[in-house]
This record gives structure tokens, sequence and C-alpha cells, in this order.
């Protein structure tokens, strides 16, 4: 099994403006995958020294504006500055959806009309499906978020599970904990009940030796403080991440 680091390029739910939106990246096995691609992804890899154009595969969660609101950016960058497509993991009921969003701003070229598949090499995932890289096999799961909408959650069996945006499903967790290193679980910080996400008082009821493999992600603007993030990480056995935050994970 190869090591994997993976890295925080945002931490923050849609609302944050004093940080970036959540996305990680995992490198490993000599390539890497970005989860979502949210705009502040482009600063976030400047900061943390990965070039935009080496960016060659990512998968998308769904497809609410703070996950994906860099998609365009990332086709066009790739295209013009490195003439490459990166490969695009997303759910095949996601495809079309996701087109329809995008192909205002970029189905007309200069150089005549584009579809998506001329900017990304899709690979168009069904329900539960699993994809390959590095030697990893990473599983994708549908998460609780909104009624009606497909979102997904992705478990690399040996490293990690991440919940992507979901309310908490304890029994897939408690069932898939033993099998990994950490949990990646949003979480909104708020002192109030959010319906599609995850509270911190729903994780404080998972069982102590999952709430220690536990990180928090996607959570809003007073945490981006790392004062009051350390002060948390203090009082309680669940740890939040930060941004450009990283992670190894052994091989
Ligand atoms: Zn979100
Ligand atoms: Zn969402």
């Amino acid at each position: 099994m190869t090591q994997m680091k993976v890295t925080f390029l945002g931490t923050g739910d849609m609302f944050s403006f004093e940080q970036h939106h959540n996305s990680m990246l995992a490198e490993f096995g000599g390539t890497h995958l970005v989860i979502d691609f949210p705009e502040s992804n482009a600063r976030a890899l400047k900061e943390y020294g990965f070039p935009l154009t080496d960016i060659e595969n990512v998968f998308i969660t769904h497809l609410h504006e703070d996950h994906i609101n860099g998609v365009q950016l990332l086709g066009y960058y790739s295209q013009i500055v490195s003439g490459r497509r990166p490969r695009l993991y997303i759910h095949e009921a996601l495809v079309d959806p996701l087109w329809s969003i995008l192909s205002p701003g970029m189905r007309h070229t200069t150089d005549g009309e584009r579809t998506l598949h001329d900017y990304y090499d899709i690979v168009p995932l069904p329900d539960g499906g699993t994809f390959e890289l590095g030697g990893v096999t990473f599983e994708t799961f549908r998460t609780t978020h909104v009624p009606g909408m497909i979102s997904n959650g992705l478990l690399a069996r040996g490293y990690f599970d991440y919940s992507g945006d979901s309310t908490l499903d304890q029994d897939r967790l408690i069932a898939t904990a033993d099998e990994v290193q950490l949990i990646f679980h949003e979480c909104h910080m708020h002192d109030l009940v959010i319906k599609s996400h995850t509270s911190l008082q729903d994780l404080q009821q998972l069982p102590a030796e999952i709430r220690q493999k536990t990180v928090l992600m996607h959570y809003h603007d007073e945490y981006a403080d790392a004062g009051k993030r350390a002060a948390f990480n203090q009082a309680h056995d669940l740890q939040m991440a930060g941004q450009l935050q990283s992670f190894v994970l052994r091989g």
C-alpha cells in the first residue's frame, strides 16, 4: 500500500468569505485526486505550490456552487495553458446538469462550439461506482444532503472516508470506521439545526474511537481563525482541519 498525503485546499462552507471553500487534495502513488473544485482552489494550489496545469484528476461530489464554481476556470486553464483535459469523475446523472451550468460560458469559443468532453475526460459513475488511481480504489456512495438532489461521498479503504456534504449516517460510519485511518466529515459548527448538514452535536453521538479519528471540514467563518480551531481541538476528541493543513496516511 502506498503512502498518501491529503491537504485541505479549503475548509469553508458555502457562505465562507474569509476562507476557501471545502476541497481536499490527495497525493499518492505518483498521482493525485482533488475532491471538488471551487474557484478558491486556484489560489490555494498556488499557495501550496501545486501548478494548476498539473491537475489531472478531480472528483465532483455534487453540484452546489461552492463545490463546482472553479470547474469552468480549470477547464479553460487546462485547455489554453497546458492543452490537456483533466479527468472528471462524477455521478452519471450529474454530467448533463453540470454542462447546463457551464455551457453558457463554455459552449461558444472563437474556434467553434465546444462540449463538456472537449474540456474534460469525463468518467461517469453509477450509484456506488468505484474507480482506481495510483493503486488506490475509491468507492463512491450516495449521501443524504438535500432530498431529491444527487450527492456523493468517497471511501478509500485503508486510508480515509470523506463525507461530502451530508447529514450524519451513523450506521455507515460505524461499519467503515475500522477500515480507514481518518474520517473527514462535514460539520456546520452552528449552534442550530440545519437539515441538510451535520452538527457538532450529531458527531458527538459517535463512539469515542470513531470521534478520535474524525476531522471536521466544511464549517463557517468563525473557525477560519486558527486560534479558535486550536482551542476547539484542545477541548474535544474531534479535531478541525485548517486550510492547507496536511495529513499523512500510512501506506
Ligand atoms: Zn457545500
Ligand atoms: Zn452542498
